[in-house]
């Protein structure tokens, strides 16, 4: 298998600024290509997306974005800790808007990444929200808008949009072996 090339985030940085426009305008259109074609050609270029890119070399995720953490989440991670949640959500977490259910993090890096090697320190109990980031596995057309935001923010997405917008537009419309 090829080494996965380092993430440089400078230059990640500019080059999705260049071109967030145009790949928002394809994710716009992928909403009305027929389901199970979407499906199985994001399938395909999700694994093709892992196997260039190196989330450790990267954890922008983390440094510039807060997970939500669900009532779950709070407890696990609690418990992993060895405090209450009453203590965890006091020291770490807050509520975006009054009356949500869930938390986000109070401060950014998030306070479980380890800056040295871009490590979880909570990497076995972390939330729900953080084990399925990026979101590239699931139905397309769902998760457009959240594409939309990460695009700018997670090479991992940007990539997965760039190999979308390779394909040929033929193959989105022939009918799925799947
Ligand atoms: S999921 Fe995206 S933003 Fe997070 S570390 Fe991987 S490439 Fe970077
Ligand atoms: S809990 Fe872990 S994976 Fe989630 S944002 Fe914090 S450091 Fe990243």
């Amino acid at each position: 298998m090829p080494r996965k090339k380092p993430i440089d985030l400078d230059l990640f940085r500019k080059t999705a600024k260049e071109h967030k426009r145009r790949m928002k305008r394809f994710l716009s259109k992928a909403e009305g290509f027929p389901t199970r074609r979407l499906q199985a050609i994001t399938i395909e270029v999700e694994k093709q997306v892992w196997q260039e890119i190196d989330c450790l070399s990267c954890a922008n995720c983390c440094k510039t974005m807060t997970p939500t953490f669900n009532l779950q989440d709070t407890k696990r991670i609690a418990r992993f800790l060895g405090e209450s949640v009453e203590s965890f959500r006091e020291k770490w977490l807050k509520k975006e808007r009054s009356g949500d259910r869930d938390w986000i993090n109070k401060k950014e890096p998030c306070q479980f990444l380890n800056l040295k090697d871009n490590k979880c320190s909570i990497y076995e109990v972390r939330p729900a929200d953080c084990a399925g980031f990026p979101h590239l596995r699931k139905k397309l057309r769902d998760y457009v808008h959240v594409h939309k935001q990460n695009i700018s923010h997670c090479p991992a997405t940007y990539r997965f949009v760039e190999l979308m917008m390779d394909q040929s537009p033929a193959s989105f419309t022939a009918p799925a072996h799947i």
